[in-house]
């Protein structure tokens, strides 16, 4: 299931996680855009968003609501979650991942 030389299979298994059960974790974004930066990696390796059907329901379903425990565990009530899809989506790493981002910034150039 995990590729040897993919950055977040590599950060799912050994990474400095604030959150982690149930096959998916959760990091602080190395870089964040938001005073909250989270991304959620589950430990299944798809390349994209765009190949989600590789996710039997029911792991589709528990990722969505570990989305959603991710943010309501770090304080939010108000945030977006941005899912990145290809390189012109502005995607960089291509493990499915999902950015969950709060504060008072989090909207700045989106509004
Ligand atoms: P994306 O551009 O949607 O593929 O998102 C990749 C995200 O991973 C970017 O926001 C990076 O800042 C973040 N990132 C890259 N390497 C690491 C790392 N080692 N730990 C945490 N976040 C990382
Ligand atoms: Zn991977």
């Amino acid at each position: 299931m995990s590729q040897s030389d993919c950055l977040f299979c590599g950060l799912y298994a050994e990474g400095d996680h604030v959150r982690k059960g149930d096959g998916f974790a959760a990091v602080r974004d190395i870089n964040p855009k938001a005073p909250t930066h989270l991304l959620v990696i589950p430990e299944r390796h798809v390349d994209t968003f765009r190949d989600v059907s590789e996710f039997p329901p029911d792991e589709a379903k528990r990722m969505l609501e570990f989305v959603a425990d991710t943010a309501s565990d770090a304080g939010l009530e108000d945030y977006r979650v941005i899912v990145n899809v290809g390189p012109g989506g502005g995607q960089t790493v291509f493990h499915l991942h999902w950015h969950v981002l709060g504060g008072t910034s989090t909207l700045a150039g989106f509004e």
